[in-house]
């Protein structure tokens, strides 16, 4: 077994007490990717349990896991799968270097720029633009404030979602005497 595989299963094995896993089946199952997978949830634990984890390294099939939790909700041992099985695979996969080059790009640029689209940080606020009420920006306004209205990265650049913004912030602004937006 390679160092990838053993330090991979020892984490899950400590974390999960993986031997109470009655091979159900059941988590894999229910998953809503399963039947994309090369190896579900269920199989991911009988490759650590046969030792062969490092062939569960080299496809991609933890990285259709969306973090649902309905392996976890259904499996019948309460096998904590989707927070420790799935998770511990993906931080696998990035140390063994198998990462999609759209997630790749996401990382890169959320180093590089703040945000997963590699969108320019200065050009974060512009959603406030041509808005009728006047809404101060994090680090630009230097009053103090109650509140950060922190809009993510997705909501604060893309067209389709910008012009719902202000009816956000107005919400915030109805529990808060005053705010920032970010
Ligand atoms: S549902 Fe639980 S017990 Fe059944 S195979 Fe999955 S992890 Fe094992
Ligand atoms: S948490 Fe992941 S592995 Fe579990 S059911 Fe959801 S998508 Fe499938």
């Amino acid at each position: 077994m390679d160092m990838v595989a053993l330090n991979a299963s020892d984490r899950i094995e400590d974390d999960l007490h993986l031997r109470s896993c009655i091979q159900c089946g059941d988590c894999s199952g229910v998953c809503p990717l399963g039947f994309l997978m090369d190896f579900p949830p269920s199989k991911i634990i009988a490759e650590i349990r046969s030792e062969t984890y490092a062939r569960v390294i080299r496809t991609d099939s933890a990285w259709m896991c969306i973090a649902c939790s309905a392996c976890t909700t259904v499996c019948p041992m309460q096998i904590p799968v989707t927070i420790n099985v799935m998770s511990c695979t993906k931080e696998e996969l990035v140390l063994a270097g198998n990462v999609p080059p759209e997630l790749q790009a996401a990382l890169e640029n959320s180093q590089r720029y703040g945000n997963p689209g590699g969108e320019s940080p200065r050009k974060r606020a512009d959603w406030i633009k041509g808005i009728e009420q006047a809404i101060p920006v994090f680090g630009e306004d230097k009053r103090t404030a109650d509140m950060l209205w922190f809009v993510g990265d997705y909501a604060s650049f893309h067209p389709r979602v910008q012009p719902i913004q202000p009816f956000g912030y107005r919400g915030h602004q109805s529990t808060s005497k005053w705010g920032y937006c970010q």
